[in-house]
């Protein structure tokens, strides 16, 4: 449980109230236990006296200590009726009791209640005592006081908001389709478990590692299965939870985390999104960088000053290694650097098969069918994938998942969840011209990703969609199929355009637009793919940040800058005009595809071809190969 002033407020306040109320109830029952039984009219002690020299009392009724009485007696003047009268006595007057005992009258002493004794008793206590409570709890809490988990109040020490796992039960068995990165770690295992063997001969054992790699490819589950296989505590903290606003935090986090780690070495410590503290120092826009800064220096003179063979490990993640401070890589901190990427065709195998162990698949479900499928998923998307197919199957009461799930699962881990298709309907009959003007491009164009199907089931924010099937290999990629997918993808605006009319185009083909813009301008900044020639003319990251090259944005002239965009546009309008065409020369069957979309909602790309087949050769798609 975390604990914060909040929680303080929340245990506190309650008792105060409560003590309160105890305090007010108890302090004031005295005046109303006589109030109940109360007589209206009142009689002063020297006429009570009188009435009973007179013996007109019938009872005496005392309370509170005898300095309250209430007197029944009868009047002569009123045909003896009996009256009741409140009397206030004079302290305890130990004369009087002996004056009723003799007389005749009945008289009761009602003790001052002595429930309401015990109340009083406590209520003087229990405001304290939940008070004290409450303290005690905030200390134990903040760690002063002994079996505390050692969080919360003093900041400074407080909140080390690591976690610690004694076992991770994680096994490099766990972890699939990145052989290298393990084959890498397999050798911390075993300086974790015998380092004497490294450190006989003279080695220095590797105090740093860095993980490189997008989110999702298994780094933290790589980090945990290093613990599990050699059998040691798992310590974790994000980067992010270095940061704070005031400074002096997060270097008291680091301090607390290492001094935890010492002693519980051998152990792996996991820093999560180091870039988080250890971006480039001296270099920030803005606030709170001082006390990133003084996280950053505390995390290196914390690395720097235990020895190697503490047995201290600690593993690191980014995704953003060039914008670590050049420190923290130097020998003796995070040295080794082991990429962990993305899974091939064959790594993704691997991962499904791990995820399948505790699944229930039908036998008709291929795996491999999933890996070919799934280019560019990162271990994490596979895992979700295969989740959402047994819940789909689960919520379908089916016995075991099939190939339905498996596809439904994949179209809603890229697209988003799935929406109720339009009614029939102008705008339908657009959506429809728009997403078959993307596959008629995707199937004619020579170099294009072949159509893997047509829907107008709208999914996440899209209302139809387009679906390729991607080719295995995305890491290099030609300037033909990138002029290919630019032309694809302006021919949802294309069909558009020809179709309704210039005025009629929506705004549908606004994300379309922006890939479209962002892949021409790579080939001719990054790619060299343009008449400007083989040139690098954009620092690596498009992505800015505050940080250090904030100021080195372009490394380039007003003069080239203008000719990028003319070659920007130039791409963008022959591929654009190409789309056109296509579309103009086909529109006998496109009419006949919308047709078949709006009464089936989905076209797979197989008959898509055969109807294109008709009407087409499709191997004379060559034609088409966009010419720039
Ligand atoms: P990262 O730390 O790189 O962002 P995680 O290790 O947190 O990624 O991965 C999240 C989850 O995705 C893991 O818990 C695991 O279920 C699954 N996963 C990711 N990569 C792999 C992999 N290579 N093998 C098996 N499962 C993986
Ligand atoms: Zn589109």
């Amino acid at each position: 449980m975390k604990f914060s002033w909040k929680t303080v407020l929340l245990w506190t306040l309650p008792a105060l109230v409560v003590g309160f109320f105890l305090w007010q109830s108890v302090f004031s029952t005295a005046p109303a236990s006589v109030g109940r039984n109360a007589a209206s009219t009142r009689m002063t002690y020297g006429r009570f006296l009188e009435y009973l020299d007179a013996s007109r009392v019938v009872s005496v009724d005392l309370y509170d200590g005898g300095r309250t009485a209430i007197v029944e007696a009868v009047d002569p003047e009123l045909d003896n009726r009996l009256q009741r009268l409140r009397v206030d006595l004079p302290g305890n007057a130990p004369e009087l009791l002996n004056r009723l005992r003799t007389s005749a009258v009945n008289f009761n002493i009602h003790p001052a209640r002595n429930d309401g004794a015990i109340w009083g008793l406590l209520g003087n206590l229990v405001f304290p005592i939940l008070l004290i409570g409450g303290l005690f709890l905030l200390f134990r809490r903040s760690g002063n006081l002994p079996g505390g988990p050692g969080q919360a109040m003093n900041f400074g020490k407080s909140r080390a908001r690591f976690q610690m796992e004694a076992k991770t039960g994680v096994m490099f068995d766990d972890v699939a389709g990145i052989d290298e990165a393990k084959e890498e770690l397999q050798e911390v295992v075993s300086f974790l478990k015998k380092p004497e063997k490294f450190t006989a001969v003279g080695a220095r054992i590797p105090k740093g590692v860095l993980l490189v790699g997008p989110p999702g490819t298994g780094k933290t589950l790589l980090a945990k299965a290093i613990a599990g296989e050699a059998g040691v505590p798992f310590f974790s903290i994000s980067g992010s939870e270095f940061v704070e606003m005031f400074v002096g935090v997060g270097a008291s986090r680091v301090r607390d985390l290492f001094k935890k780690a010492k002693e519980n070495a051998p152990c792996i410590v996991f820093i999560d999104e180091i870039d988080a503290v250890g971006r480039q120092r001296g270099a920030g826009i803005g606030g709170g960088n001082d006390e990133r800064e003084q996280t950053l220096n505390q995390l290196l003179t914390e690395m720097d000053g235990f020895e190697g063979n503490t047995g201290v490990i600690i593993i690191a993640a980014t995704n953003r290694p060039d914008v670590l401070d050049a420190a923290l890589l130097r020998p003796g901190r995070f040295d080794r650097q082991v990429t962990v990427d993305a899974p091939d065709i064959k790594g993704r195998l691997e991962v499904l098969n791990v995820h399948a162990r505790n699944k229930k698949l039908a036998s008709e479900v291929s795996l491999s069918a999933i890996a070919r499928r799934t280019p560019g998923f990162s271990g994490a998307d596979l895992a979700n994938l295969l989740n959402e197919a047994a819940i789909l199957t689960a919520r379908r009461r089916k016995e075991a998942i099939t190939m339905a799930e498996i596809d439904d699962a994949v179209d809603r881990v890229v697209a988003g969840m799935e929406g109720t298709p339009l009614v029939d309907s102008k705008s339908k009959r657009l959506i429809a011209y728009h997403e078959v003007g993307h596959a008629i491009i995707g199937t004619l164009v020579k170099h294009h990703d072949p159509v893997q199907k047509v829907t107008l089931v709208p999914r996440g924010q899209a209302r139809g969609l387009t679906w390729f099937m991607p080719s295995e290999d995305q890491s290099l990629i030609s300037r033909s199929q990138i002029l290919a997918r630019i032309t694809g993808a302006l021919g949802g605006r294309a069909a558009e355009e020809v179709i309704f009319g210039d005025a009629e185009v929506t705004t549908g083909a606004g994300n379309d637009l922006q890939q479209v813009s962002n892949m021409a301008r790579q080939m001719v900044t990054r790619f060299g793919m343009s008449d400007l020639g083989p040139m690098s003319l954009e620092s690596q990251s498009g992505e800015v940040f505050l940080g250090r090259d904030w100021l080195t944005r372009s490394d380039y002239s007003e003069e080239i800058a203008s000719r990028i965009d003319a070659q920007v546009r130039s791409i963008v309008e022959h591929c654009y005009d190409d789309a056109r065409r296509i579309i103009r020369d086909n529109r006998e069957v496109i009419d006949r595809l919308v047709d078949l979309l709006i009464e089936k909602e989905t076209i797979d790309g197989e008959e898509f071809r055969q109807i294109v087949a008709e009407y087409t050769d499709i191997p004379e798609k060559e034609q088409y190969t966009p010419q720039l």
